[in-house]
């Protein structure tokens, strides 16, 4: 039976750095399922719906990633899709603090589920959603930050 791994996120938009760890978790795994988790505090760009048709038009040559949302517990979803693991990408040492929090804490829920970490491509390692919309917003050249369409979308957003 195939192994299936949810990696979860907001993807506010998609970046060449998310891309990779899905990319590089669909090496490993039978299955990848992008969860774009919809019950985040912080205040989204682009819709879960425009989230989603954007990882889902990148994806699509990678015949096992699928991209779905959920809005509960990203541990309750995990386990509804049968996932034995979550794979979560690491950049910094500043990313190590809140996902050992998380990773605990998603223990404590589901034992039964692992969390994997990729360490990021080293040319990723500063990228984010956050800054990727900063740039974006100033009209700075995001080109090799993010795939096509996530440009396009943001040009879009920001009307340049
Ligand atoms: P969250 O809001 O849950 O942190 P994000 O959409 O920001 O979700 O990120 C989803 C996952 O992708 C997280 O595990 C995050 O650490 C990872 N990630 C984000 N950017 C990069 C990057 N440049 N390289 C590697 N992993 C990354």
């Amino acid at each position: 039976m195939s192994k299936i791994a949810v990696v979860p996120g907001s993807f506010d938009p998609l970046t060449n750095g998310h891309l990779d760890v899905i990319k590089r978790a669909a090496r490993v795994f039978g299955v990848v399922k992008v969860a774009i988790m919809n019950n985040s505090a912080k205040d989204s760009l682009f819709t879960v719906e425009e989230r989603m048709a954007l990882i889902k038009e990148v994806t699509a040559t990678i015949p096992n990633v699928e991209v779905e949302t959920s809005s509960g517990l990203m541990i309750d979803y995990a386990k509804s899709v049968g996932a034995t693991a979550v794979v979560r990408g690491l950049r910094a040492v500043t990313d190590f603090e809140y996902e050992m929090q998380i990773t605990s804490m998603n223990r404590v829920l589901d034992e039964s589920i692992e969390t994997f970490f990729i360490m990021t491509n080293n040319q990723y390692s500063f990228l984010s959603s956050s800054i990727v919309k900063e740039v974006a917003k100033y009209g700075g050249n995001i080109s090799v930050l993010v795939p096509k369409p996530v440009e396009d979308a943001l040009k879009r957003k920001f009307v340049l």
